[in-house]
């Protein structure tokens, strides 16, 4: 539970979210890819969560 580190919507039951990769080659690119959205000093908590809408886009853009 929380809220999407890349466009801030609250994680409920109908938004699922997912928690970053712990492979560290996507971590840092899925980190890269917050940043490049206007975070350029983000970094993930043991808290921070993507919703579905935005694992999605990264998913397509980065992977
Ligand atoms: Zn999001």
């Amino acid at each position: 539970m929380g809220w999407c580190a890349a466009c801030g919507t609250k994680s409920t039951k109908e938004n699922k979210t997912s928690v970053f990769p712990k492979d560290p080659d996507r971590r840092i690119q899925w980190i890269a890819a917050v940043r490049a959205l206007d975070k350029p000093d983000w970094n993930p908590t043991k808290d921070s969560v993507l919703c579905e809408v935005c694992f999605i886009v990264f998913k397509y853009y980065i992977l």
